[in-house]
């Protein structure tokens, strides 16, 4: 069996749902179908969570655009332009937890309002492809993809996990089922997400628990390039990586695949296919087991809102491992996440993705022992396979704040 999974991009309006229908119809494996929610729509929901929690008198307005963007795309697909019972009842779902009083823990309103977007769009396809003629079975993921708790950022409970999946997906019956990526259930059945972007790791989770032939995932660009297109022109697209260069590539921001996607995928030497939605009979990129050297162009990544925060010790001391413990388990407990870590003698330079709350707030715990020093609105742009050339163009960029360099990858934080 294969694992495929679609972005919000390739479902983002009907001509994207029937696409997706004509690209499952050119495969007679079986198949497990993952999608995220349809366009922008997380966006949206994001907004509805935070006017639900803060019950600024928005949730409304926001919900009435929720429907009436899945109206519209049912109108399109469906019979007399009419929105399956099941969306219906999806949305009055919604509007009964809309009215209730949200608790005080707001991770968690955030994931019950925003696994609409996957639900939504998982039914909507699931039934446009049933009166296309492609029979399939409808999953709810959460009543297996298992998690702890820690709402907007779960992780999976993979023993059990795996399951209950083997369970639910046997294909006894079946050829096709279609399920959500991005959203899963603690063993309460409460609702939780595994981080934005997260319907890549899903399919990953899925072709490791199930033994997949391989996972592809479709998407708007022709597969893995040197560079993001929207951001970079005359890239190259980049025909194999191996698991442990896509997984530097994607850490250090490329945004094509998920970061967390490879490791399930590795585990298993399972190749995962990055495909054109767009023109489905091209090859993409396969990444798979590479035990030989290959030549590989540069790669350019640029990862916007990057912080740079210095700690200097109070006393003048030297920084030392146990400074660099202390502040790697506070951030570890507040959430932040580090993209690049460099010490000089009583510098400890950080560079952060810039956290949502309030960067004075967050490290107000070190200021006592630290002189606390912030620079904000950084890009970090790092060049694997760097070469002269390309470290003359990146010595250019003004205003450089940090730099660091190892044997196939040159990092420079700057301000564009
Ligand atoms: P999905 O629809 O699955 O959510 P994304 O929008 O998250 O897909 O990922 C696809 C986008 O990733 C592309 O449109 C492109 O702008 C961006 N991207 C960033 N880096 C790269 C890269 N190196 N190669 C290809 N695409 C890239
Ligand atoms: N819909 C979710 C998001 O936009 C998950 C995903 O698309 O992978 O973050
Ligand atoms: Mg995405």
């Amino acid at each position: 069996m294969k694992v495929f999974k679609f972005g919000g991009a390739s479902v983002k309006n009907a001509e994207g749902v029937r696409n997706v229908a004509k690209i499952i119809n050119r495969y007679s494996d079986n198949l497990v179908v993952v999608s995220s929610a349809m366009g922008k729509i997380t966006n949206l929901l994001e907004t509805l969570g935070k006017a639900y929690f803060e019950k600024d008198g928005k949730a409304d307005s926001i919900f009435n655009s929720f429907k009436a963007y899945h109206n519209e795309i049912c109108a399109e697909l469906f019979e007399e332009r009419k929105t399956p019972d099941s969306v219906q009842n999806l949305f009055t779902e919604l509007e009964i937890k809309l009215n209730k009083t949200p608790s005080l823990d707001f991770d968690f309103e955030y994931d019950q309002v925003v696994s609409f977007g996957e639900m939504t769009s998982t039914l909507i396809i699931s039934e446009y492809l049933n009166v296309a003629g492609r029979k399939n079975k409808w999953i709810d993921i959460r009543t297996c993809l298992r998690t702890d708790n820690k709402f907007r950022d779960a992780s999976v409970d993979w023993e059990l996990t795996e399951k209950l999946v083997t369970g639910i997906f046997n294909f006894e019956k079946e050829r096709l089922y279609v399920t959500q990526g991005f959203i899963g259930a603690t063993t309460w059945n409460l609702t939780t997400t595994l981080g934005r972007e997260g319907s890549d790791f899903t399919a990953a989770i899925l072709g490791n628990v199930l033994n997949a032939e391989s996972v592809s995932i479709w998407k708007d660009v022709p597969g893995v390039l040197s560079a993001d297109p929207k951001k970079m022109e005359g890239t190259v697209k980049i025909d194999a990586l191996s698991y442990r260069e896509a997984v530097e590539m994607t850490y250090s921001g490329a945004k094509v695949i998920h970061p967390k996607t490879m490791k399930p995928l590795h585990n298993k030497g399972i190749s995962l296919y990055v495909k054109s939605f767009l023109s489905p009979d091209d090859e993409g990129t396969v990444i798979h087991n590479i035990d030989h050297k290959i030549e590989l162009p540069p790669i350019f990544i640029q990862k916007e809102n990057q912080v740079l925060v210095t700690l200097s010790p109070k006393d003048f001391s030297f920084i030392n491992i146990e400074d660099i413990e202390r502040v790697v388990n506070f951030l570890k407990e507040n959430r932040v996440t580090v993209t690049l870590m460099q010490q000089s003698a009583i510098d400890l330079n950080l560079v952060l993705n810039d956290p949502d709350a309030k960067l004075e707030n967050i490290f107000q715990e070190l200021m006592p022992f630290y002189t606390v020093r912030y620079n904000i609105g950084l890009t970090l742009i790092t060049i694997r396979h760097y070469t002269e050339e390309t470290l003359d163009w990146m010595v250019k960029k003004k205003d450089i704040y940090l730099e660091q360099h190892s044997r196939l990858t040159a990092r420079m934080l700057v301000k564009q």
